[in-house]
């Protein structure tokens, strides 16, 4: 075993849901010896260093919009009143729709909760570079809406993820959790809790937990497991019989460029930081993600049909999936962007619940599993590790920084009390 390999908690996986359930875990119980394992050299290395790095309290559950709500208002408090920068940028998002989308109705909830704007299509004919009405053949050969309405989100905007993780982290070295990088866990395996020391154990008749993590580093052994590890999750829980209940899906971002992009990108007046807000169109979802240091839009949807449920380790960004698909329906909103070139492109995985589109926060055995972000978990990260913290500590609720209480069972299987999620970009 390694050296102090025996801990109260252990958390596998160092991305925003590990780092802030060790932070509230030590914050609210300083005597408990918690480390932190990932695979990577360092923190923030998986998805959370993959993301569009979007946020929005726009959501059509209520739940959502409290899980989102609140990380915004803690992530703002850091950097307002804390004074350590996350990068967040008010600039807003920005809902493209038409008078025949569905999902007009379900915005017209939302903007009952979220702080929005309508914009009409007079007020949107102000932008010369937006095409609202689509040509009749293009309409029919490519499936798509016109923009009748803007609804923007001003509660919304960018971040930096590794500057938010940065300040989980540090946060929770200075309250004396340690963490352990390069160290990959093998799988999660079961052990009887009284063993016989008979071979076979455990049997169907003797009590089960995890008792230890098999790494690369040797074993670490813990009390409580919290596994943080996103899409991995299944693959660490397969062994226990324990059903992760999420699936991957290969998700891309392109970074395009050039003098026409940044027309578009600071040609908008209506956010302190004249550019375009994190824009989704009326079809397929697709947006367009402002990267205003870059000169840069970064572009990307969330895929359905077609776009198979495999995994791999280091997944890669399709550039013909760009010019295809992206680059057609984003010429024919935006035609004065001719052929910006690709300066950049990601690719990573949402970790899917295939059912409401809403994390998973729960408790079997001796293990806490939070995965299941379904492309929102940065946004949502402050409240997941708040709430993982009440399920650990046996709270009946979580108090989020907004004030909201949720129920520490209402994200888990058993007792889950979950709309499902209608808005997942
Ligand atoms: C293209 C894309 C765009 C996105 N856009 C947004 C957005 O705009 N806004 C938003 O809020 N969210 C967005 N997301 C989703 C967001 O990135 C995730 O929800 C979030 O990062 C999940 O955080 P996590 O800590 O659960 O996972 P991760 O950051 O993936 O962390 C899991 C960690 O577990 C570690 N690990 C895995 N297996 C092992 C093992 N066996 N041993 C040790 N360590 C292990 C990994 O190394 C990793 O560091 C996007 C995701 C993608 C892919």
């Amino acid at each position: 075993m390694v050296p102090d390999s025996r801990f109260d908690v252990a958390v596998i996986g160092a991305g925003i849901v590990g780092l802030t359930s060790a932070y509230y875990i030590k914050k609210n119980n300083p005597d408990v010896n918690i480390v932190v394992i990932d695979k990577a050299p360092t923190y923030a290395q998986g998805n959370t260093a993959r993301s569009a790095a979007g946020f929005r309290d726009m959501f059509s559950s209520e739940l959502n919009f409290n899980l989102s709500n609140s990380t915004i208002g803690f992530y703002r408090h850091v950097q307002e009143e804390l004074g350590h920068d996350v990068g967040m940028k008010f600039v807003g998002y920005l809902f493209l729709t038409s008078d025949d989308d569905p999902r007009l109705k379900v915005l017209q909830k939302v903007s009952q909760r979220s702080k929005v704007r309508t914009l009409d299509a007079e007020a949107l004919s102000h932008y010369d570079f937006l095409r609202t009405k689509i040509d009749v053949e293009t309409k029919a050969l490519m499936n798509l809406k016109d923009i009748d309405l803007g609804v923007l989100g001003e509660n919304c905007g960018t971040i930096e993820p590794e500057l938010i993780a940065d300040f989980y982290y540090n946060s929770a070295v200075r309250l004396g959790v340690k963490f352990l990088f390069n160290t990959t866990v093998r799988e999660y395996r079961l052990d009887p809790v009284d063993p016989l020391d008979y071979p076979g154990e455990p049997f169907l008749w003797q009590k089960k937990h995890l008792k230890k993590l098999e790494t690369n580093h040797g074993d670490i052994e813990a009390d409580i497991f919290i596994s943080c590890t996103d899409v991995w999750t299944t693959s660490l829980l397969d062994p226990t019989g324990i059903d992760s209940h999420i699936r991957p899906k290969k998700r891309q971002v392109f970074q395009i460029s050039g003098p026409s992009v940044e027309n578009i990108l600071f040609g908008w007046d209506q956010n302190k930081e004249g550019v375009l807000p994190f824009t989704i169109l009326p079809s397929f979802g697709v947006y367009l993600r402002p990267a205003p240091k870059a000169k840069s839009l970064w572009v990307g949807t969330a895929d359905d049909y077609n776009r198979d449920y495999s995994f791999n380790e280091e997944p890669d960004a399709e550039r013909e999936y760009y010019d295809n698909s992206l680059a057609q329906v984003i010429q024919a909103y935006f035609p004065t962007m001719s052929y910006p070139k690709v300066t950049g492109m990601w690719a990573g995985y949402y970790a899917y619940n295939t059912i409401d589109g809403t994390p998973y926060i729960f408790k079997d055995l001796n293990i806490i599993v939070a995965s299941g972000t379904s492309g929102s978990g940065i946004l949502k990260g402050d409240s997941i590790g708040r709430i993982v913290e009440a399920v650990y500590s046996g709270k009946e609720y979580a108090e989020l920084y907004n004030g909201k209480k949720i129920k520490s069972s209402a994200l888990g299987i058993e007792n889950r009390e979950v709309e499902r999620e209608e808005f997942i970009i």
